[in-house]
C-alpha cells in the first residue's frame, strides 16, 4: 500500500444521495432482444442480443445528488459490459457443473445441445440482471418472492446438471407459479399478509377462475402473457403428476429405460422449458414493476420488506440543499431515506478513499440481502 501524502487524511469518505428513477425498470424495448439465439456459452460478446438486453436494462436514467448542491443524471448503461463479462463469467460457471461434453464440433448434433444450454443460460442471466435491476431500485413488490425466484433457477439448474430432469422441472414450474403468486398478492394486501402468516390458500392458476385469467381481466397481465404461461405450465405439469415419460425411470415398457443418466431428448425438453420460463419471469419482473410504479411507490410510510405502513416518523436532515428524513420500520428494523420536498424514496451511498482501493461502505439506504 502506498502511503498517503502528509496531512491527507486516512480514509475520505464520499457521500451521495441517488433519486428512484422515473423511467420504467425494466424498459419494454429490452424485450425486443428476445428470443435469445441459442449460442453456446463460449461464442457469447457483449454485442449479442443478452448483451444488448443487459444494455438496455441499464439505460435507466438515475439523479445523483452531492453534497455541494451538484446534480447529474446519468445512467449505469456505460457500464453495460462489465455486466455482460459478470454475467458471462457465471454462465461459464454454471456450464462447468454440467459434466456432459457436447465436442467442439459445430456441425456435430451434439453442438445443437450445447447451443440449447447456452439459450437457457442466457435466459438465467437476464432474470438475474432484471431480478437485480429491480432490487437496485425496489422496485418489488414482496422481496422474498423475488429472491426466492433466482435461488428457484440455480437450484433448477444444478438439478439439471445432475441429470434429475423430472425434479428440475418441478422446481421450474414451482418458479412460474410463485411469480404469478407474486403479481396476484401484489394486488391484494390482504391475502399477502396471510400469506405471510402461513394460512392463504393457493388458489389455481388456470382456469376461468384461475389466478391468470383473474390477472388478466383486472389488466395487471397481458393476454398473450398469460396464454404462455398456462401453456407452459400445463407441460410442465407432466412432470409434477409423474406421467410415464417425465420419470427418470421411464422406458421400461418399451425396453427403452436408462435410469438415471444424461438423456439427450430430456435434456432438449428441459432446456426448452427453461429457456421458455425464464424469459416470461422477466416478463412478469417488469409487470410487477409496473404494479409497484403505479401503486406503491409513493407509499412513504410502506416498509419494502414487511410490506405494511410501518416506518416511524424518523429524523430529518439536510443533504446538498434538500431536506431528507431518515425512516425505520418498528417491525424489522429496516430504514428508508425519503425526500420531504417529492415524498420519494432515495438512496445514500458511500464511498471510502484511503487505502488504495475505492472501497465501497454503504449501499442503498435501503440496504437488501444479498441475492
Ligand atoms: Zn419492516
Amino acid at each position: 500500500m502506498t502511503d498517503l501524502p502528509e496531512g491527507v487524511p486516512e480514509v475520505l469518505t464520499w457521500m451521495s444521495i441517488f433519486d428512484q428513477t422515473d423511467d420504467d425498470i425494466v424498459p419494454p424495448y429490452a424485450f425486443a432482444h428476445f428470443p435469445f439465439a441459442a449460442e453456446p456459452v463460449g461464442t457469447w460478446n457483449e454485442d449479442g442480443d443478452l448483451g444488448r438486453f443487459i444494455a438496455d436494462l441499464y439505460d435507466v436514467r438515475i439523479g445523483k445528488l452531492d453534497a455541494d448542491g451538484t446534480y447529474e443524471v446519468t445512467s449505469s448503461r456505460a457500464q453495460a459490459p462489465d455486466f455482460f463479462e459478470q454475467a458471462h463469467n457465471q454462465a461459464f460457471a454454471m456450464r462447468s457443473m454440467f459434466e456432459c461434453d457436447f465436442g467442439e464440433d459445430a456441425d456435430a448434433p451434439a453442438h445443437r445441445l450445447e447451443a440449447n444450454l447456452g439459450a437457457a443460460l442466457k435466459g438465467f442471466a437476464a432474470f438475474d440482471a432484471t431480478s437485480s435491476a429491480v432490487l437496485s431500485e425496489s422496485a418489488f413488490v414482496s422481496l422474498p418472492h423475488i429472491l426466492e425466484g433466482s435461488t428457484d433457477l440455480v437450484c433448477v439448474l444444478q438439478l439439471a446438471a445432475l441429470q434429475f430432469y423430472k425434479q428440475a422441472t418441478q422446481v421450474l414450474r414451482g418458479f412460474v407459479e410463485g411469480q404469478v403468486v407474486d403479481l396476484h398478492l401484489a394486488r391484494h394486501p390482504e391475502q399477502h399478509r396471510r400469506w405471510r402468516n402461513g394460512s392463504y390458500k393457493l388458489p389455481s392458476l388456470r382456469g376461468e377462475q384461475g389466478l391468470l385469467k383473474k390477472l388478466e381481466r383486472a389488466g395487471a397481465l397481458d393476454a398473450t402473457l398469460a396464454a404462455r404461461i398456462e401453456a407452459l405450465y400445463g407441460e410442465m405439469n407432466a412432470f409434477v403428476h409423474g406421467a410415464e415419460p417425465a420419470l427418470i425411470n421411464s422406458g421400461l415398457f418399451q425396453a427403452d429405460h436408462t435410469g438415471h443418466a444424461f438423456r439427450e431428448d430430456k435434456f432438449e425438453i428441459w432446456s426448452r422449458h427453461f429457456v421458455e420460463a425464464s424469459e416470461l419471469g422477466v416478463r412478469l419482473l417488469q409487470a410487477k414493476s409496473v404494479l409497484w410504479a403505479r401503486e406503491l411507490k409513493l407509499q412513504t410510510d410502506l416498509c419494502e420488506t414487511c410490506w405494511e405502513p410501518t416506518l416511524g416518523a424518523g429524523d430529518r436532515f439536510d443533504f446538498g440543499g434538500r431536506e431528507h428524513v431518515k425512516r425505520r420500520c418498528a417491525t424489522c428494523g429496516r430504514e428508508a431515506t425519503i425526500r420531504t420536498d417529492t415524498g420519494a424514496r432515495v438512496y445514500v451511498t458511500t464511498v471510502s478513499f484511503g487505502s488504495g482501493d475505492l472501497v465501497p461502505q454503504g449501499a442503498p439506504s435501503s440496504d437488501l440481502p444479498d441475492p
